[in-house]
């Protein structure tokens, strides 16, 4: 990857986990531990209510069981009371009033109550049209003979009106040896469906009462078409039946998942007495969905507040912390666009950002005043270095800006300029004489004496450079200049200041004076060009003199000879 991709790539990251980022994050890992404990009670609900369901459920078959085995009994009391009637009597004496009156009305889970012959005929029935039926055929018969004692068929119908039936047969040879008679109860099917009908209300609860061979004998209504019909024909039924009707298991629970996926669990319970089962099947995830729906919801609703969460978050950051940023940033701007003015502790920012701003306030202070010293010492140093320090009178530099504003003061007001050149003679041999320090304090004394005469003539008085000097005349023509040319020579003259190796005994100056009435034609060059030929012109004429040159004609000879002393 390039350096500038990978930067890029920085940048992006770190734009990721940027203030309000890291504020979402914050405020999800508050809200975590509220959202794992809710999800933990949740959990919790449901397995509870999953459990609750199972103990209601297995409590609902229990019952059921109770009440199908009471049903047996009252069949079985039924039948065993009649075999002792018949029993007590002999062989040929039926007794079918004593039979008919002993089925007492409020049993209503038995259809009909009949004695079948050694023959296998009805001879005897509650109902006058069953009399004579044939059930020879009927294996319930043998195995009521053989067994001596109560008996119930598997799944049967109905010989006389094809309705699904189960038999209870009990054979009077219980009771009597001698007898071959069987006292034969129909049971009515559709009675033990309607005790099921607690089951059928649950979601994803199936009951069914099998006999031995798995033929459901009754069934929920909503499942009422199963009856007659062998349950492990179901496919995905089949295997949990077969081992549901294990005649070795009286009773168990196992769980096996159904080819939807979902876990279903199978109890079973064989019903006392007889080789029926109550088979209850529990489809867990239909069993659970009200509780998963409820659960589901939770789910919306914790991840609506996590939402409201992130948002109030990055609401809050956006105000509460970005925005402060930036107005500080915006300050921090224009205090780099030098605008001092500004303040950032007048802002309407949060209490938390106060001491910044005010921090920020007293940095832009210090920078002011600061900016202000350096202004001040700036300009300091530029008058500094307009000045000659030896002299206390303004450099070279100095003159040559006072010169060119005076020339365009002067060129505006169409008004005159003087400039004195002034040098000191014979200067190296005072230095020579004197030494160079000495030399020092006499350009002092002179530079002072030059200062007293500016003052005097509204002049401005240079030092132009070595022992050479200036006095620029503003106002002042030629001949005035040359007067006050004049007072300079003098001036210094009467400094007394020894000079040996001059014919004076004192050191003097020679003084060049031009003057000018400044135009577009003229530049101020040519008034200094002028300026340094009259001194030429004083030199010349034997030094300690004063010669004047206006600019455009020379008076070598004329005024500037008799003016010179
Ligand atoms: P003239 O009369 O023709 O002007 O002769 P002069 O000796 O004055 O002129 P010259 O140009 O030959 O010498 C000028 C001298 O001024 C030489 C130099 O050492 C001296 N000088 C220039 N600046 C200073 C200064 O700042 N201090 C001292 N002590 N001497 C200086
Ligand atoms: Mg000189
Ligand atoms: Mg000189």
């Amino acid at each position: 990857m390039s350096g500038f991709g990978f930067k890029r790539k920085t940048t992006e990251l770190s734009k990721l986990f940027g203030i309000r980022a890291r504020l979402a994050l914050l405020a999800l890992i508050l809200v975590a531990p509220l959202m794992l404990e809710r999800t933990r009670s949740l959990e919790e609900t449901r397995n509870k209510q999953i459990a609750l369901a199972y103990s209601e459920f297995s409590r609902i078959a229990q019952q059921s069981a109770d009440s199908q085995r009471d049903a047996i009994s009252s069949v079985e009391t039924v039948l065993k009371s009649a075999a002792h009637i018949q029993a007590s009597k002999s062989a040929s004496d039926l007794d079918c009033e004593t039979l008919q009156a002993s089925l007492p009305v409020k049993l209503p889970w038995i259809r009909n109550l009949t004695i079948v012959g050694g023959d296998g005929r009805i001879k005897c029935a509650t109902l006058d049209e069953l009399i004579g039926l044939d059930l020879s055929d009927r294996t319930y018969l043998k195995r009521a003979r053989l067994a001596r004692d109560l008996i119930f068929s598997d799944f049967l119908s109905s010989k006389y009106d094809s309705e699904p039936i189960v038999i209870a047969a009990y054979p009077v040879s219980a009771v009597n040896p001698e007898s071959d008679l069987v006292i034969v109860a129909s049971v009515n099917l559709d009675w033990m469906s309607k005790v099921m009908r607690d089951l059928s209300s649950r979601h994803g609860v199936m009951a069914f009462l099998v006999d031995s061979a798995g033929t459901v004998l009754a069934a929920p209504a909503d499942l009422a078409r199963m009856v007659g019909r062998p349950l492990d024909s179901v496919p995905a039924l089949t295997t949990a039946v077969t081992r549901a009707i294990n005649p070795d298991q009286p009773s168990g629970q196992f769980s096996f998942p159904s080819p939807v996926g979902a876990k279903l669990t199978l109890s079973f319970s064989r019903i006392t007495g007889t080789e029926s089962r109550l088979i209850l099947i529990v489809d867990e995830a239909r069993v659970a969905a009200d509780i998963n729906h409820d659960i589901r919801n939770a789910y919306l609703q914790l991840g609506f507040v996590c939402v409201l969460v992130l948002l109030g978050a990055l609401f809050a950051a956006e105000k509460l912390i970005i925005r402060p940023i930036h107005t500080l940033v915006a300050v921090a701007r224009r205090f780099g666009d030098g605008d001092w003015s500004v303040r950032a502790a007048g802002s309407r920012l949060p209490t938390e950002f106060a001491p910044l701003a005010r921090a920020f306030d007293k940095m832009a202070n210090q920078l002011f005043e600061r900016e202000r010293e350096l202004i001040a010492s700036n300009d300091r140093l530029t008058v500094m270095a307009s000045i000659d320090m030896l002299s206390g009178l303004a450099n070279r530099r100095g003159f040559q800006s006072r010169l060119d504003f005076e020339w365009a003061k002067a060129q505006q007001c169409n008004g005159e300029l003087a400039l004195l050149m002034i040098d000191v003679d014979h200067f190296k041999l005072f230095n020579d004489t004197y030494g160079h320090p000495e030399g020092d304090a006499c350009l002092s004394r002179i530079g002072e004496t030059l200062a007293g005469l500016a003052t005097a003539t509204a002049g401005f008085a240079a030092r132009y450079g070595g022992e050479e000097f200036s006095l620029l005349l503003p106002g002042t023509d030629t001949s005035h200049a040359l007067g006050i040319g004049e007072m300079v020579r003098a001036a210094v003259q009467s400094l007394m200041i020894p000079h040996a190796t001059s014919d004076h005994q004192a050191v003097t100056v020679s003084v060049g004076v031009a003057g000018v009435r400044p135009s577009e034609a003229l530049n101020p060059s040519d008034l200094l060009e002028a300026a340094d030929a009259s001194l030429y012109v004083a030199k010349r004429n034997g030094r300690n003199t004063v010669a004047e040159h206006s600019l455009g004609q020379t008076a070598e000879n004329g005024s500037a000879a008799a003016l010179a002393s």
